[in-house]
């Protein structure tokens, strides 16, 4: 991405007033419910992006220091592995300027009347690690609000149409002169008859009761593809509540949360899984069956394995989403020690303790193995 301050046009030591003043011009501009050209989503959420980041000191100064690197670091900042997605996008600016703010006013004072976008729908969608690993179809039931059918959305009980407010001559605004010692000003104000709507309905739809819409519960069926991860997001675009008057419906953002599975840890695309073998099969070596994301895998142990250390079986992670290939599955290997011996058990250890020879010491013998130990506690 561009660097912040170029996306929102300001200078480097731009004050937190500038910031939100820049930003607030350009997410005008570009928000896609007022902005009807293809790249419009995109732009809008790259400068809420850049504003998400310089409007807070700790997370400018990240940046400053270290570029988008440093902003990816940083913990609990709503970058999730995932990505800034649109969704983050809309819940800053409503969280900036929704209702209330001077600038939520603003945004929805052009559009009062006529036809207007619906509302975008949230679900959340539970699946497995292996689901997010192969991909899933699920089907799932969502309350929507849907355009009425018995009226096409209109309000108005078939084989009548709204009428134009009088109260406001369809604008949906009312002025008021008003004088004051400071002059006379004119005051503008939703028209209290017919809510700013500019029309007014004389036969409400049965069905409906005039609002053109209906709470319904819909089944759907989403496609999540193949590598996801908690907190990212899917797009599904017009499938959320209908618009207002007969508008276009917004969409349906479905949340995947990816459930943990205790077999694995996952790091990005690697998989990690810890595996405990005996001592006489880290001396001897050994073949051992592992469980893999999407079945199991024979594992060549070496002769000679630390505990601690780390073996890899390439391409058997999860699948890099929207791209090719694979991370891998890395194995750690533990050496378990018994905490019960049979005495046969005991036997053949005290046998061994008796010509084993002793651990290298931390300084020279077997550099090799202490090194291993420190990367196994980094790792
Ligand atoms: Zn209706
Ligand atoms: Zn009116």
């Amino acid at each position: 991405m561009a660097d912040y301050y170029d996306v929102l046009g300001v200078a480097r030591q731009a004050g937190p007033e500038e910031i939100k003043k820049a930003y607030r011009k350009l997410a005008m501009q570009y928000h896609p419910d007022r902005n009807d050209s293809p790249d419009a989503e995109a732009k809008f959420k790259e400068v809420t992006q850049a504003y998400e980041v310089l409007r807070d000191p700790q997370q400018r100064d990240l940046y400053d220091r270290y570029g988008e690197a440093g902003i990816r670091r940083g913990a609990g900042t709503g970058f999730g592995m995932g990505g800034f997605g649109f969704a983050d996008a809309f819940e800053v600016f409503m969280r900036e300027f929704g209702s209330g703010g001077a600038f939520g006013d603003l945004f929805q004072e052009r559009r009062r009347t006529g036809p207007r976008r619906g509302s975008d729908a949230r679900v959340r969608i539970r699946i497995t690690l292996a689901e997010a690993a192969s991909g899933v179809k699920k089907t799932l039931r969502v309350r929507l609000l849907d355009r009425c059918e018995r009226c096409t959305g209109t309000g108005a009980q078939p084989g009548t149409s709204p009428v134009t407010c009088g109260g406001c001559g369809g604008s949906g605004e009312v002025r008021a002169v008003q004088r004051s010692l400071l002059g006379q000003f004119v005051s503008v104000r939703p028209c209290p008859e017919c809510g700013g709507e500019g029309r007014l309905i004389e036969s409400p739809c049965s069905e409906c009761g005039g609002q053109g819409r209906v709470q319904r519960e819909r089944r759907i069926t989403i496609e999540v593809p193949a590598g996801v991860s908690s907190e990212d997001f899917l797009r599904l675009s017009g499938r959320g509540n209908a618009g207002p008057n007969g508008g276009p419906a917004g969409d349906l953002l479905a949340a995947i949360e990816v459930v943990e599975d205790p077999r694995f840890e996952r790091h990005g695309d690697d998989l990690v899984h810890n595996l405990a073998i005996t001592f006489s099969q880290a001396a001897l070596g050994a073949r051992i069956e592992v469980p893999t994301i999407d079945g199991s895998a024979e594992l060549e142990i070496p002769a000679g394995i630390q505990s601690g250390q780390a073996l890899r079986l390439r391409g058997r992670g999860m699948p890099r989403l929207r791209s090719h290939g694979h991370g891998d599955q890395i194995v750690r290997v533990l050496v378990w020690t018994p905490t019960r011996l049979s005495s046969d058990q005991r036997e053949a250890l005290e046998r061994l303790a008796g010509i084993e020879e002793a651990p290298p010491a931390p300084d020279t013998k077997e550099p090799g193995f202490w090194q291993r130990v420190k990367q196994a506690f980094s790792a």
